[in-house]
């Protein structure tokens, strides 16, 4: 007698309506960002697709593997880079040739830490360079993951806000890294201020702007807490992108602000309303709390929209 044993493989997926798949399919494929070894999931009137990393909206699922492709190590990818947590040679090797998109495959060594919030990585297959490029809602960012903070989970993030932006605005982009924020939003604006901390992030940054023909975006090496005294404008809008510190910087920010303007405040938290209390005591009114994504149990990063009184 033969047995048919149906693997099933734990993988991060999307759900979406059903009628909406076949977009959605192509849209994954596109990005280089459907697991293809696995099967679409339906589940009633939707279907869930599985995804090679986290992102945004996906949750953990149990799919069966497609008969004939073995199922890929968990990776992340960034542009054609993709980040494996584990030091496997040969499961770098099998990533690699999934996807002609593709050009290197590296270990995270460590978590994201420092005031740069970069890691470090190992080269395990492919060309020997933590350098690539990703296209994102049509802006294309150069980023070196070694070199300077990036981070694909946020591109959602980037469209939300985007969409807020009215003509003209005055916005300031406090913790900028190579400039995804600040390119992104700097279509209706008049001017975007983008400032970061690290050499090698305003480096980059210069890169995009140039790529992106994004004129209107002002690069600054600085340390935020001196913006204030040096930038001689009020904004409309404040991107403040540095979840595990940003609060030291919340009172910084304020005065920046013009009054009616909106702070966009990334912040690592374990309970909903963590920072309501401090925002109204230096004189914001939050108008949404909601979390972007996990951290580890019991935390995540959350965005409050804030409105400057
Ligand atoms: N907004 C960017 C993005 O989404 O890709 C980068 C966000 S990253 C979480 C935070 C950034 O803040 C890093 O690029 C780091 O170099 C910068 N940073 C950290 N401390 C800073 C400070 N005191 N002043 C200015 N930038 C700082």
């Amino acid at each position: 007698m033969i047995y048919v044993v149906e693997m099933t493989v734990g993988q991060w997926g999307v759900r979406v309506p059903a009628r909406q798949g076949e977009a959605m399919r192509q849209a994954l494929i596109k990005e280089g960002a459907l697991d293809a070894t696995l099967r679409v999931l339906r589940d009633d009137e939707e279907l869930i697709l599985p995804v090679n990393a986290e992102r945004e909206g996906a949750g953990r699922y149990e799919f069966e593997a497609h008969p004939g492709r073995d199922p890929l190590p968990r990776h992340e990818l960034v542009g054609g880079i993709a980040i494996m947590q584990y030091d496997d040679h040969a499961g770098a090797e099998q990533i690699l040739a999934s996807r002609p998109s593709l050009h290197t495959v590296v270990y995270a060594k460590g978590e994201v830490s420092g005031e740069y919030r970069t890691r470090e990585f190992a080269i395990l297959a492919g060309k020997p360079t933590t350098r690539t490029e990703v296209t994102e809602h049509g802006h294309h960012f150069i980023v070196d993951l070694a070199g300077a903070y990036f981070s694909a989970r946020l591109s959602t993030e980037r469209q939300r806000i985007h969409k807020q932006v009215q003509d003209h605005e005055m916005i300031l982009d406090m913790f900028a890294g190579v400039g995804p924020f600040a390119i992104s939003l700097a279509p209706r604006a008049a001017l975007v201020v983008a400032s970061d901390l690290n050499p090698r992030a305003i480096e980059l940054m210069l890169e995009n702007l140039e790529r992106n023909r994004a004129k209107n975006v002002l690069p600054v090496l600085a340390d935020a807490r001196r913006l204030g005294a040096v930038l001689p404008w009020r904004f409309d809008r404040i991107v403040m992108n540095l979840p595990l510190s940003g609060t030291e910087f919340l009172e910084e920010a304020f005065p920046l602000c013009k009054a009616g303007g909106t702070i966009h405040f990334y912040s690592l938290v374990s309970a909903k309303g963590e920072h309501t209390d401090l925002i109204g005591a230096l004189g914001g009114t939050v108008i949404l709390e909601r979390e972007v994504r996990s951290y580890s149990p019991g935390q995540w990063h959350a965005v409050y929209d804030i409105v400057v009184n």
